[in-house]
């Protein structure tokens, strides 16, 4: 079965959002139809876990449940100050009607979203790539392009992808979820700017003797922002912020591999490094380490694009937003926009209006401003510790929360949400960049 050429919203990019996108625009019975230019899903566990917004919706809409049985909960926020070996504030994380936080590896995740795709009858198309696009006041239309694995080579055999077959598929509307180097971005030519200092991490996944705990771990030291998480049975990350510039060529020449997922590629580290990352910066956790499974050195930005979309193309998640990995906001924020997005399309398709599409651009416009801490909405109260305000710009990425959530752990702090008033200098300016504001 071959992709139809024409549908009502063509989904680009079967990450988790697009496919949360494809779920909830099939779920209102919109003709849909998601591509993907990799040959499968994830295959790492990369963003790691679902906030309570997020586990409460899916609890509520039923999806996932058997993903969501085996997640493991955490419960708490351990935030620890240099070297201290003991946290100096403990916040608890469980959402408003109880949903707590679960780990849940964003491969398996994917895997249990596809598969409630499939429930659906829809099919993500792996290896079609979206090439091309071009609007009419009726639509778009995109260049779809099948891939396939070529194998060639003369002495020494290669792979590699090509172009099998192309077609143009016409929709009224395209979502872009197809990740930090959208096309869909390129093609509203949407301004995609640094909105914060890009942090390198290296990130360490391995089996230890200590059963994994309740509580993620945030450890600040003088200039690094360092965060543990356990994962389940005994299971750990632990994902280390390096400082000034790290030499990978001589790692790489080291150790002769780095790791390839999808079409990027990082470079590996050496196993034994975690240790001494330990020593050096937590060394109250005096759990072993059985086995590395892997390690890697990964760069995270801070980006934020503008707008987020216009007449019949719009973004989500990743496209729209990158921040730092900690707190697991990109994902999390990304799946509630996926839900919004879908509702407000889904109006749009109904003939009810346009002002639902330009409620999301607003609304995710502010979320992500507060998020990337570029208005500085939240305010210190009188027992915000002096320790957390003089580290909140590196705390507030760190929290594993979005909207009320975050909230609820910005007050545990002490801090309060402040929404700017109109004229007000902090305030949200809709015709800015967000770096002009600062
Ligand atoms: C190595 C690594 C480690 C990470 N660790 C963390 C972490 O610890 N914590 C955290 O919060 N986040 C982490 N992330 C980021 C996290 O994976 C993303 O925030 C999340 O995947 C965003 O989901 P998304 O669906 O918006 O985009 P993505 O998951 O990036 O999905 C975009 C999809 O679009 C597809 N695509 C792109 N262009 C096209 C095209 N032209 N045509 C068709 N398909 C296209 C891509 O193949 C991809 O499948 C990590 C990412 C990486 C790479």
């Amino acid at each position: 079965m071959r992709i139809g050429r024409s549908v009502d919203v063509l989904v680009v990019g079967a990450g988790p959002v697009g496919m949360m996108t494809a779920l909830a625009l099939a779920e209102k019975n919109h003709k849909i139809a998601i591509v993907d230019k990799s040959w499968r899903t994830s295959s790492q566990s990369y963003a790691l876990a679902l906030h309570p917004a997020t586990v409460r919706f899916l609890r509520e809409r039923g999806l996932v449940h058997e993903a969501l049985r085996g997640a493991h909960p955490v419960t708490e926020v351990a935030i620890y100050h240099s070297m201290a070996a003991r946290a100096g504030t403990v916040l608890p994380i469980g959402g408003g009607g109880g949903f707590p936080l679960l780990v849940l590896p964003q491969n398996e995740f994917e895997s249990a979203l596809e598969g409630e795709l499939e429930k659906r009858g829809v099919r993500v198309r792996w290896n079609h790539r979206a090439a091309a696009i071009s609007e009419d006041g009726k639509g778009v239309s995109v260049l779809v392009e099948e891939l396939e694995k070529y194998t060639g080579g003369y002495s020494v055999a290669t792979m590699e992808w090509v172009v099998s077959r192309a077609r143009h598929v016409h929709a009224q509307y395209l979502v872009g979820a197809d990740g930090h180097r959208s096309i869909v971005r390129r093609h509203l030519d949407a301004d995609y700017r640094e909105a914060g200092r890009s942090e390198l991490f290296a990130v360490f996944e391995f089996e230890s003797d200590r059963p994994a705990d309740s509580a993620m771990s945030l450890v600040l030291t003088e200039e690094t922002s360092n965060v543990l998480w356990p994962l389940g049975g005994h299971r750990w990350r632990w994902s280390f912020e390096l400082q000034g510039e790290h030499d990978f060529a001589e790692e790489r020449e080291k150790h002769r591999v780095s790791m390839h997922f999808g079409d990027e590629c990082f470079p590996a580290l050496d196993a034994g490094a975690l240790t001494s990352f330990i020593a050096a910066r937590a060394p109250w956790f005096d759990a072993s380490v059985e086995q590395v499974h892997w390690s890697l050195a990964v760069r995270f930005e801070r980006k934020l694009a503008r707008p987020v979309g216009a007449r019949r193309c719009w973004m989500v998640g990743d496209a729209v937003h990158l921040t730092g990995p900690a707190g697991v906001q990109s994902m999390n924020a990304g799946l509630a926009e996926a839900l919004e997005l879908s509702g407000a399309i889904s109006e749009a398709l109904r003939g009810r209006g346009t002002d639902a599409l330009e409620g999301y651009a607003r609304g995710t416009e502010a979320e992500w401003r507060r998020l990337l801490g570029l208005e500085r909405r939240f305010r210190p109260g009188a027992v915000t510790p002096p320790w957390i305000r003089k580290n909140w710009d590196r705390i507030l990425p760190a929290l594993p929360g979005h909207r009320e959530d975050l909230d609820r752990l910005a007050g545990a702090l002490g801090y309060v949400d402040r929404p700017p008033d109109i004229g007000d200098q902090g305030g949200l300016d809709v015709d800015r960049h967000p770096l002009e504001s600062r």
